[in-house]
This record gives structure tokens, sequence and C-alpha cells, in this order.
């Protein structure tokens, strides 16, 4: 193997499948608000092949899913089987776990109780963030973008509350899912994103020094996109700042990998940090595809895209 500078490189440490945004329904096609085509049927053909493609190669550790796995679209006595079904393509593959995390989507369809323990994630009161370790040299940590959200927690809840309170303050349309008027960053103040919480930033500030201590290489990865110069303004996080500002505090993290945003982006931040947003499965035109796999070298990760999903080389040492 050849790098892009030339020189032989080794053997990657380890490599995992991806996919992002199946948003799945059984459903007649349709279109986003803007207007993009949605594919609701065709996805999970996407998500097959997907399955058969990683497994065909035989050395994925693992698979990560990057949210929405069920379209809101989804009739909701529908929701369950649907989101079971789904679960199910992703458990024909045969390499390894399959790590989920939640999106919003999945919550308009189930509450968070019930979606955890569909997702196999199995945590404390609900809480949707862990990491995992596949060899020593990394970590990979999943952040909750909706720890604090309007959707997903029952009406009472301390964080439904503080995030309507959020929505409140930062979005003053009648309709908290538009953006309309807000400026610049300020579009992300939407009832379809959320926060990550107090106890959650704490929580990954332990991770990020333990990973330091360790010397391992962290791979942040969040349904909702971490850096505006990658991602939609309306598709960020709410506090994709506070998070930023806490990573740059350390030099483990080395890429942050996103969903939600259909269309995908790539970006550089200014501490060197690769963000990297998928291609939604969602909008592929039937017979095309959207789904990958990334090879992970000590100095670099490597994306290797299908059709729509583009590749994406990850270099760790900017060019001298
Ligand atoms: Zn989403």
């Amino acid at each position: 193997m050849v790098s892009s500078n030339g020189l032989a490189t080794s053997q990657p440490l380890f490599s995992f499948g991806l996919i992002s945004d199946v948003q799945y329904a059984d459903i007649p096609d349709g279109r986003s608000f803007l207007g993009v085509p949605r594919y609701y049927r065709h996805s999970l053909l996407i998500l097959q092949r997907a399955v058969k493609e990683w497994n065909s190669h035989q050395r994925h550790k693992f698979v990560i899913n990057f949210g929405d796995i069920v379209d809101g679209f989804c009739p909701k006595d529908q929701s369950l089987d649907t989101v079971k079904k789904v679960v199910d393509e992703f458990e024909m593959f045969t390499g390894g776990p399959v790590y989920h995390m939640i999106g919003n989507h999945c919550l308009y369809n189930l509450p968070r109780s019930k979606l955890l323990s569909l997702l196999k994630i199995h945590t404390l009161d609900g809480r949707a963030y862990y990491d995992f370790s596949p060899v020593p040299e990394y970590r990979f940590v999943v952040l909750d973008a909706y720890d604090i959200s309007a959707i997903g927690w029952p009406q009472d809840h301390p964080k439904t509350l503080e995030a309507l309170k959020i929505l409140r303050e930062k979005n003053p349309n009648e309709d908290k899912n538009s953006p309309t008027n807000l400026e610049g960053p300020e579009r992300r103040f939407v009832m379809f994103n959320g926060a990550v919480g107090k106890e959650q930033v704490e929580w990954l500030d332990g991770v990020l020094l333990e990973s330091t201590n360790l010397k391992q290489k962290v791979v942040v990865c969040c349904h909702l996109p971490l850096h505006p110069g990658a991602a939609t303004e309306e598709t960020l996080l709410w506090n994709y700042d506070e998070v930023m500002n806490l990573i740059h505090r350390y030099n483990c993290v080395k890429v942050c990998l996103a969903g939600h945003d259909h269309k995908g982006g790539y970006s550089i931040d200014s501490h060197g940090i690769h963000h990297r947003v998928f291609e939604a499965a969602l909008e592929c035109p039937p017979g095309t595809d959207a789904f990958g796999y990334i090879d992970v070298y000590d100095d670099r990760i490597s994306l290797v895209g299908t059709d729509r999903m583009k590749s994406t080389e990850m270099d760790f040492t900017p060019p001298s």
C-alpha cells in the first residue's frame, strides 16, 4: 500500500464499517422540508448491501451506526417492529459488535427507555453515551447528542424542561423546528437538535484525561456535527462550542465523526482535528449507495466510501 506522499505504509491496526441516517420506513418516497428526495424503502436495501460487503471483507472489527435508523414518518403503530427490523439487518454483520447511537428520528418513534434496549445501549438512567477501546492504541467515544432534548424524555422530565428553556431563550419562532430569523450558528437552536448535558461533559473530560494518560488516540462519534465548517449550521449540537473547547484542552482527539446533515461534509478545525459528517443512506436514489469503512492506522484514518459517500484521508500530522 502507498500513501499520498508516496511512502509505503503498514497494514491498518484495524478497520470498521459505518453507515448513517438509514431512516427506513415502509412508506412511499417523499421529500425533506427543503425538497430533497427521500427514498424510505430503498434505504434498507443499502443497509443490506453494506452488511453484505462488510462481511465479504472479513476484517472489520465492528460497525458503527451514526443514528436515525427509522424515519419520523414511520406509522407509530409500526415503530417498534420497524426499529427491530433495521436492528436485525445490522445484526447480520458477522465480524463483531454493532455500536448504535440515537438520533432525533429514532426518538420521534420510540421513547428513549424502549429505544436503548432495542439498540443494546446498556447504560444507567437512560443515558446513551459510552466509550470503548477496540485496540490499546485507540478509544472511541460515542456521545449522546439528545441528552438535553425536547424529544425522547418524558414531557415533565428535567432534561425536557431544560431543553424547552433553551429553545424559548434562543429561538423566537412559534415552530421550534424552524430556524427562521436565526443567523449563523444560532440556527442550531431548533427542536430537532439537542445538547450534551453537564454530567456527560464531566464524563467526557474524565475519558479524555484517561486516554491522554494511556497515550490513546480518540475518535469522537456523535449523531450531531461538532464543527460549523463541516456541516450546515442548523444541524450542529447546541453546545458544540463547549464540547469542542473541552476537546481542544487535550491532544488525544484526532477525529470527530457525525451524521444528521444528510449532504455530508468535511473540515479540519483550528487545532488540526478532522471533522467528517457522513452522507445519508436515505437520500440515495435507487441503485446507489452511501456506506463505507475506515482503515485505522497509527498516524491517520482512511475512509473508503461507496458511491455517494466520498472517500477521505485524514492524516494526523499536518504536511510539512
Ligand atoms: Zn438526525
